[in-house]
């Protein structure tokens, strides 16, 4: 259950649509998540990157972490480790992560919170649960994308943008259905907090059981559906689409999808989606772990530098808390 909940009565609506002469876009395809183990091993669903990376661009990969309820010690992050070449979005929808980073961002990311980093040339970071969420245990559940940078960006000074759960924008369905937090970009002229040096759109809604929720998008941006629990549909031939599954939207200027009358348990609220597409970057990309550039040579570049500590230092605060533990042992 999102920690983000309003009255959708309240809220500025999306447009009605006329269902003629609306270019609805069809599904190109349905992507099943692979489940992986991240960091210290906990599981993450992945829907990207799979056999075709270019379906996505821009974006590199979504991991769905969660929902779990972690018992007493379970809870895990993944301690510190470089990035380089996109930003990560880290949007934490029930639970926490704290994050600290080589450039002095940091903070709690919790119940709705976002938070936005622009690793460019390079940074250190860690994403770990709080300790008391450690300690007690609780339920987690949260989503990282990342965003690739075109070549031009991909050498750009890092940068940290904590939003809060608040500064999401707003907005209802057409007729008051469906709850839609506009993370980043712009829906139907409302902007959402997110700062973005490639154009994305990225929200997070809430469709009751049976609404349907429509929406103009930017004809020369993707568009895909994932969804994080419960059932529905999508576009107008009314594909399933179900928890872990990704939709891949074709040509066209609206989305249309509707939440299944009846939900699992586990999204009595409704069907849990995220809407997201972007500006294809459409340049080369050569990836490798947490480094994602456009050639081999700026990978192999990548790796000389943070061996060299070039992609920055973790906190002196940091080093002393470890090697003190180390002293314990
Ligand atoms: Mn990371």
């Amino acid at each position: 259950m999102p920690a983000v909940t309003a009255d959708t009565l309240t809220l500025p609506r999306l447009p009605e649509l006329p269902e003629a002469g609306t270019a609805w876009r069809g599904v190109r395809r349905i992507i099943q998540a692979r489940k992986f183990l991240e960091g210290e091993g906990f599981q993450v669903r992945r829907p990207f990157p799979g056999v075709d990376l270019s379906l996505a661009d821009p974006f590199l990969l979504l991991d769905h972490m969660g929902a779990v309820e972690y018992g007493p010690g379970e809870a895990k992050g993944a301690p510190w480790h470089p990035h380089r070449g996109f930003e990560t979005v880290t949007y934490i929808i029930d639970g926490a992560f704290e994050h600290t980073d080589s450039i002095g961002g940091g903070g709690l990311i919790t119940d709705g919170a976002t938070q936005w980093m622009t690793a460019g040339a390079g940074i250190l970071h860690n994403e770990m649960p709080p300790q008391d969420m450690i300690a007690k245990g609780g339920l987690f559940h949260g989503v990282q994308l990342w965003v690739n940078l075109p070549k031009a960006l991909k050498m750009v000074q890092p940068r940290y943008q904590d939003i809060k759960a608040r500064d999401a924008k707003l907005l209802s369905s057409a007729d008051g259905g469906a709850l839609v937090r506009v993370i980043a970009g712009t829906l139907a002229g409302h902007d959402g907090p997110g700062v973005t040096y490639s154009p994305i759109t990225y929200l997070h809604a809430t469709v009751s059981p049976g609404a349907r929720l429509a929406m103009p998008w930017p004809e020369d941006f993707n568009a895909m559906v994932y969804v994080l629990s419960g059932r529905g549909t999508i576009a107008e031939e009314g594909r399933p689409l179900e928890e872990g599954q990704l939709g891949v939207f074709g040509p066209g200027s609206a989305l249309t999808m509707r939440a299944a009358a009846g939900q699992p348990g586990n999204s009595a609220a409704g069907w849990e989606i995220l809407v997201l597409g972007g500006l294809p970057i459409n340049e080369p990309i050569s990836r490798y772990g947490p480094f994602v550039m456009n050639t081999r040579q700026e990978i192999v570049q990548a790796m000389e530098d943070f061996q060299a500590g070039r992609l920055g230092q973790i906190p002196a605060e940091h080093l002393a808390h470890r090697s003190s533990a180390d002293e314990k042992l």
